[in-house]
């Protein structure tokens, strides 16, 4: 029974609840994480891998600059390089319209005090790339970006967390979460678990525990796509994207291409599971082989999908609750929490201990969905249905 008490309590082994134990393990506190499946079997197990900074939205890029820092310390804080490859990413510009958009993008960030995206030229690009299409004018590169395998990455973050003595219980889900006084209590098939503060990172599944402390968040899920080629001989070391078509492109070591770009397929949201839809896929194939016309015959070897949240606004939640003491939110993480979750985890930590940090998260508050009224909003859909994704992004 010792077990079922705790400081504190994660709901959710992703790798962002992976993450946030492991960061509060190591300044001593005890944890216990409760997964309903087993850790890393949505979003964070099955992603496209691609550790971005390249293209993030302003208020994303502090977090994700100190998580890039994690990523590039992997073998002194896990023990292990967890996969990680610095390769680069670089975003095409297959336009000069896109490539003066490329450039406006470059000066707003350096305006703001970013200097970590690079404007390159077309001879910069086939300098970097020599096999991709002559039509190509140029792009943005980040150096100290790169990829990793996820299920090596939730691997050792767990495998971390649990030497600092974080106990996880996988196929636990929460089945209610509440306050008693300060103390939070999480209903469980497996029993009560208790603790003083508790942390949702829950992924898409986090806006329904939210709804339950009375503070809902306009999230919804959806099913993304990613797909994997035969091998080919190496022609591509950098992570791709485009400017303005979907797409997220990388060739690993043993010749397989893995091909995303925030995909949309079909979703059973109850049932946990996404589904694959060909005729998507088969866009983003198409921009591939634009890009490299010799991969025009390769064939696909397998393809999934795999549940992500979003928001309204396409940014996260991180933030205290504006509704109960004792309860942290870190979700909704838009298709692009991967590279985020090692630094948003010391981030998350640091908000539990009460500890400030130069990363402002007011952008990220609960609460801004709630500012206009005096009770907060509903979603604008339920959140079991999936909502079309506008935004063409790489991962
Ligand atoms: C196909 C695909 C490609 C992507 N590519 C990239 C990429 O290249 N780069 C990038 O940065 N990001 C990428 N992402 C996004 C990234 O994977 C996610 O943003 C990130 O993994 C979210 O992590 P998480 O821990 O918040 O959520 P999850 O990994 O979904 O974890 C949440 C966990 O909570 C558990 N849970 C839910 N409800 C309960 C409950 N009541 N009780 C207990 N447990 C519960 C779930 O079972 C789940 O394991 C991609 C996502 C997908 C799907």
């Amino acid at each position: 029974m010792a077990d079922r008490t705790a400081d504190v309590i994660v709901i959710g082994a992703g790798l962002h609840g992976l993450s946030t134990a492991w960061h509060l393990a190591q300044r001593g506190v005890r944890v216990v994480v409760l997964e309903a499946d087993y850790a890393g079997r949505h979003a964070s197990g099955v992603n496209a891998g691609g550790v971005r900074t390249l293209g993030r939205h302003l208020a994303e890029i502090p977090l994700a600059l100190a998580s890039r820092a994690l990523w590039h310390n992997l073998p002194a804080l896990l023990g292990t390089d967890a996969s990680f490859v610095a390769s680069g990413q670089l975003k095409l510009a297959e336009s000069d319209a896109e490539l003066q958009e490329c450039r406006d993008r470059v000066a707003h960030l350096q305006a703001h005090g970013f200097a970590h995206e690079v404007l390159i030229d077309r001879e910069e690009v086939f300098e970097l790339l020599p096999t991709v299409a002559p039509h190509v004018v140029g792009g943005i590169w980040v150096a100290d970006d790169g990829y990793a395998t996820p299920y090596r990455v939730v691997t050792a973050v767990r495998q971390a967390a649990e030497r600092l003595g974080v106990v996880l219980h996988e196929q636990t889900p929460a089945l209610s979460i509440t306050q008693r006084g300060t103390r939070w209590q999480v209903e469980t098939r497996q029993g009560r678990f208790e603790a003083d503060q508790l942390v949702v990172t829950a992924g898409a599944w986090a806006g329904r525990l939210a709804a339950e402390v009375g503070e809902p968040v306009p999230t919804y899920p959806q099913g993304l796509m990613l797909m994997v080629t035969h091998r080919v001989a190496p022609f591509c070391r950098q992570v791709l994207g485009a400017t303005s078509r979907a797409l997220s492109f990388k060739q690993f070591d043993n010749g397989t291409v893995v091909i995303g770009g925030k995909l949309i397929g079909a979703l059973d949201f109850d049932a946990r599971h996404g589904e694959v839809d060909i005729a998507r896929l088969v866009t983003s194939a198409q921009t591939v082989t634009d890009l490299f016309p010799h991969l025009r015959h390769l064939g696909i070897n397998r393809a999934w999908s795999g549940i992500e949240a979003f928001t309204e606004d396409d940014l996260p939640v991180i933030s205290s609750s504006s509704r109960a003491s004792g309860l942290t939110y870190s979700f909704g993480y838009c298709g692009s929490g991967f590279q985020m979750s090692l630094g948003t985890g010391q981030r998350v930590a640091q908000l539990v201990l009460g500890e400030s940090s130069p990363i402002d998260l007011a952008a990220f508050a609960i609460d801004r969905f709630h500012r206009d009224s005096s009770t907060p909003r509903q979603p604008k859909e339920p959140t079991c249905n999936p909502l079309p994704v506008s935004k063409p992004t790489s991962a």
